[in-house]
């Protein structure tokens, strides 16, 4: 692909999220670079989780060290089915974490997080915010894949998601975009329907959290990805400010 069509194809992109035009503002050019805690865009709500750890006796310091006391994991009954235990990817300092619900088949057979068609849709989200996906770290909630793609039950996440907070407290992100009505909730511990929650930003553990569609929804109903793109700005001004 020529320098020509590969513009065309961003610009044909930025089209499909919603995008009507581009800001000649400083910090549209802004490519993620470690910058002062940012101010919210909207009026913040304070959200403190109450699980924070596992039962191990030490806190992690880095992600090799929440990985390795995972091991080959069998602490819920999601270990029976899975091919590959799905951790997460990406960078361990990050300002800007991805949070989605669990694997799929195409994340269970790589073991690697949004890889699919949603995967693919993930990565031109990431683009639009100014980054790469090596720029960002990448997980889920549920580290297994449920069967037949079925959701978590409540067990199965009070199970695995104190490593998710690990994952948090050691990347420390300033801004956590959380994908989907699961991570959403999960989360925020909300029961409220991710079309009331997102356009909202939280406190959450030291960072913001801006929640939004799942981009496997946005396959299913892509006239929402202008809402998706609302959030990225909101994203990319808290990275920036
Ligand atoms: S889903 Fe989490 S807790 Fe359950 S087996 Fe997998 S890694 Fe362990």
């Amino acid at each position: 692909m020529n320098r020509r069509d590969a513009l065309t194809a961003h610009l044909e992109f930025f089209q499909e999220l919603g995008a009507e035009g581009f800001s000649r503002e400083p910090a549209w050019r802004f490519r993620g670079e470690r910058l002062a805690h940012p101010a919210s865009p909207s009026e913040p709500t304070n959200v403190d989780s109450e699980a924070s750890s596992t039962n191990d006796e030490t806190t992690p310091t880095t992600l090799d060290q929440i990985r390795e006391a995972l091991g080959d994991c069998t602490r819920c009954k999601l270990h029976q089915g899975r091919t590959t235990l799905v951790f997460g990817v990406g960078h361990p300092d990050a300002d800007l974490m991805f949070v989605g619900e669990a694997p799929g088949r195409d994340e269970d057979r790589q073991g690697e997080p949004f890889v699919g068609r949603a995967g693919q849709l993930l990565t031109k989200i990431i683009e639009s915010v100014g980054l790469t996906r090596d720029q960002v770290y990448i997980a889920n909630v549920i580290k297994c894949r449920p069967p037949q793609n079925r959701n978590p039950e409540l067990d199965e996440v009070q199970t695995c998601e104190p490593f998710l907070f690990q994952q948090l407290d050691v990347i420390r992100p300033r801004v956590v975009v959380a994908l989907g009505a699961f991570a959403v909730r999960t989360l925020l511990r909300s029961e409220q329907s991710i079309s009331r929650l997102r356009g909202q930003v939280f406190d959450y553990r030291g960072a913001k959290l801006v929640p939004t569609f799942h981009p496997a929804f946005l396959l299913r109903s892509p006239d929402r990805k202008r809402d998706v793109w609302e959030d990225m700005k909101k994203v990319r001004a808290l990275l920036s400010s």
